[in-house]
């Protein structure tokens, strides 16, 4: 018999799982893929293994719950061991993420380029209806420096590649002509990996559905230091709804890596009086690097 507080959270979960599926019907989703018989084997084992552990008296008569419903990836094979990455997400944003946290073979996989695979022709949630292309990342696998943006703009969606279009030419002059780096050195990744219609802000449950991927783009590269670019990457990196304005020009810690929030490109363009600013958030990142 499950005790109160494990029907509470059974409940919490039925919940989050219900409200899941309410958005991607509104979204216009009309069904979702069968768990691979890799994951249902998996599944059954994972079962098998707790039951065998309830009769051998190892565990309470209670039913088991995880510890916590986040996932701990295992450890890839890289040059500079750290520990797995976790997504902070609340167990309810895990819940609307769907069976994406759960899924073995994104938690397993062990290069960026089975991350890619596994992301496939993704239709996750509904900004897959309005993109052309996944623009999942480009850049240096073992990058010490990550940059981050918001999500795809026009460009980037037709081409497939983070920051092309008139934005992403001022980060490339950063990254070239301000810190005397190549853009293959680096890495430049997205919170979103597709376009949102009219450029909009990514919604929170598009970002539960791909954040995952970009936790665990950053638990492969094992960066040194991430750069967030602009109020929506520093904002869902850190978990918080400070304004970019007191974000930028200091240190933060996502995950053991240091990052720096900093202006983002696009809103340069329009102010461009701030890039001192910026160029000031740039210098400590290379003093970071041992380059100035
Ligand atoms: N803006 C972003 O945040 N990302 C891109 O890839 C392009 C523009």
């Amino acid at each position: 018999m499950a005790s109160d507080s494990a029907r509470e959270f059974l409940l919490q979960i039925t919940e989050s799982v219900r409200r899941y599926v309410e958005s991607l019907q509104e979204g216009g989703v009309t069904g979702l893929p069968r768990a691979s018989a890799r994951e249902l084997e998996e599944t059954e084992k994972r079962r098998d293994g707790e039951t065998e552990k309830a009769e051998h008296g190892k565990s309470s008569s209670a039913p088991r719950f995880p510890d916590s419903p986040v996932p701990r990836f295992p450890s890839p094979a890289a040059s500079r061991p750290r520990p797995p990455l976790q997504p902070i997400v609340t167990p309810a944003v895990a819940a609307q993420a769907g069976d994406l946290f759960l899924s073995p073979t994104v938690q397993t996989v062990q290069t960026l380029e089975e991350l890619r695979a596994e992301i496939g022709d993704c239709r996750r949630c509904k900004l897959c209806q309005g993109r052309t292309k996944i623009v999942f990342g480009v850049g240096n696998p073992r990058a010490e420096l990550v940059f981050v943006g918001e999500g795809p703009g026009r460009d980037e969606d037709l081409k497939g590649e983070p920051f092309v279009g008139r934005a992403g030419q001022l980060l490339t002059e950063i990254i070239t002509k301000g810190m005397k780096l190549r853009r293959e050195d680096v890495y430049i990744a997205n919170v979103v990996k597709c376009r949102p219609p009219e450029n909009r802000n990514p919604e929170p449950d598009e970002i539960a559905a791909c954040e995952p991927f970009l936790v665990k783009q950053l638990d492969l590269i094992k960066p040194r230091i991430i750069v967030a670019l602009g109020t929506f990457a520093a904002q869902t990196l850190l978990k918080t709804k400070t304004p970019i304005s007191r974000l930028r020009g200091v240190w933060h810690t996502y995950q053991g890596i240091k990052l720096m929030p900093t202006l983002h490109p696009a809103y340069l363009l329009r102010n461009p009086n701030d890039k001192r600013l910026v160029w000031q958030d740039i210098q400590a990142v290379l003093r970071e690097m041992g380059r100035l």
